[in-house]
């Protein structure tokens, strides 16, 4: 006999929707899940490379202070190199997602991240999978994704996607400047904004942040309400 809770409920990522009998998930969340993983693989394979590509003719506009390669943007040369992986492991040797606290800036490899998302569901299907690219990693996971929404892990699996996605929207500078939504903690009715390249969403009235499953979280309070 399993001890697996049964999965009727509330849908585990965003805490607002009910489930079906067989998914900790709500299809809201399932169908996100895919639109982020879809929406990584345009920011890996055509928006960050884009932006790192050598400009011709560009050599006497560059910034004062800079050198001639790729004027200050090795955050997205490194975000897209599969091997950058500083912070990729703590010290238990399981990943780390999130940006450390004491880290004044953070870039873990995009291509890293996902294949890893990608290995992990590989293993519980136990199975191989095609890989060696972005496109196929971020193939194989829109595959698997509502057989993830029958996993219990859905709602970490859905947390580091939604980081990554972030990472990438910020290496873009490709982010609403308005705010995200209205703080989730009851007493404060502050609007929450995004903090910028490798720093956290922040309420502007209370400081409370929002990484991963939270800004899920704290978006899909928004679609609900709006
Ligand atoms: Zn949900
Ligand atoms: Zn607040």
């Amino acid at each position: 006999m399993t001890t697996e809770p049964v999965a009727v409920g509330k849908c585990r990522v965003c805490r607002q929707k009910d489930t079906s009998s067989v998914l900790y998930a709500c299809n809201d969340c399932v169908n996100r899940l895919i639109r982020i993983v879809r929406e990584i693989a345009v920011y890996a394979t055509l928006v960050l490379p884009a932006m790192v590509a050598p400009m011709r003719g560009q050599t006497g506009r560059m910034s004062p202070g800079y050198g001639s390669a790729s004027p200050a943007r090795d955050d997205v040369i490194a975000a897209l190199d599969p091997r950058s992986l500083p912070g990729d492991v703590d010290e238990h040797g399981d990943a780390v997602t999130r940006r450390p606290d004491d880290a004044g800036s953070w870039v873990a490899s995009i291509p890293g991240r996902l294949a890893y998302i990608a290995d992990a569901i590989a293993d519980e299907r136990d199975e191989s999978r095609p890989g060696g690219t972005i496109t196929a990693d971020a193939d194989y996971i829109r595959a698997n994704a509502w057989w993830l929404g029958g996993q219990s892990w859905i709602d970490d699996a859905v947390g580091d996607l939604s980081e990554i996605h972030r990472q990438a929207q910020d290496l873009a500078h490709d982010k609403p400047g308005k705010p995200i939504a209205g703080c989730l903690t009851v007493t404060c009715d502050g609007q929450v904004f995004w903090g910028g390249i490798g720093k956290s969403a922040q309420c502007r009235a209370c400081r409370r942040t929002y990484d991963g499953l939270d800004l899920v979280r704290l978006e899909a309070a928004q679609g609900v309400s709006a």
